[in-house]
């Protein structure tokens, strides 16, 4: 996969060259290519930004300067066009399934906002070259779009193949079957006076599946009852009513 990247603050994506997935970028799971707006500004300032029509308080992101990028980074329609992700709070929320969505993608390319967000007019324009999707991470206002991206790249990157160490840790995850995974342990066996449940250290593995089939299931019932509430029919047994 090819994720691009367009920000006014290349060194906040930094973390993606760290472990898992600086590893996937030596191995060439993933290319990543980090960009500089201003790189297509003309004015001596490199300005990025203008007041807002209309008025009101806050700058907006020039048209031109992020058109000249997006047809630089992304092409202008001859040859395969990228699906371009613009991370903001009024889009829709990102989760699981997106990124699974996503992670069958040949090429992303996330275009960071920043001030009050991008002129409306580059989102319409590019969405007539290339799928264009408006997401949001979290009903909460960031000061940029780079900590949006670098959430959601990771989410995706740790899907593609030979990401992960083990491919069915990302199977087994919460939100795979739906659900929150339950809690996990490892050793001691008992650690300042708490112990291991019983049941992870019978060898029994259905009794197992069984004890964190039920964890799982109460600690959505507790936590994101909307999840449980979300379930297709049929996706919980009888054993799992029984809970
Ligand atoms: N005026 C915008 C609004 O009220 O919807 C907020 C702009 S915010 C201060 C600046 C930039 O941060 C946005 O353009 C976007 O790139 C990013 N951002 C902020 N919150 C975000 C969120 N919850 N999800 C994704 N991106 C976010």
């Amino acid at each position: 996969m090819r994720i691009d990247v367009i920000t006014i603050f290349p060194d906040y994506l930094n973390p993606l060259r760290e472990a898992l997935l600086g590893k996937a970028i030596e191995r060439d799971r993933i290319a990543v290519g980090v960009h500089d707006l201003r790189d297509w500004t003309h004015d001596v300032h490199r300005a990025v930004d203008d007041s807002p029509y209309g008025g009101g308080p806050g700058m907006v992101m020039k048209p031109q300067v992020w058109g000249e990028a997006l047809d630089a980074v992304c092409g202008t329609g001859e040859a395969p066009m990228p699906r371009l992700v613009v991370p903001t709070p009024a889009g829709r929320p990102f989760d699981q399934r997106t990124a699974i969505r996503w992670s069958a993608e040949p090429w992303l390319v996330f275009a960071c906002g920043r001030y009050e967000g991008i002129d409306q007019r580059v989102i319409d324009d590019a969405a007539t070259r290339m799928p264009v999707e408006e997401v949001s991470i979290g009903d909460y206002v960031l000061v940029g779009g780079e900590v949006a991206a670098l959430v959601m790249i990771e989410a995706v990157a740790r899907l593609l193949p030979g990401v992960l160490g083990n491919p069915l840790s990302a199977e087994q995850d919460s939100f795979s079957d739906g659900l929150l995974e339950g809690p996990c342990y490892t050793r001691p066996e008992v650690w300042r006076g708490h112990a291991v449940p019983d049941v992870l250290r019978s060898g029994n593995h259905a009794a197992i599946d069984r004890w964190r089939r039920d964890q799982a299931l109460a600690r959505t019932y507790r936590r994101r009852p909307d999840l449980l509430a979300a379930l297709p029919e049929g996706d919980l047994d009888k054993a799992d009513r029984a809970q």
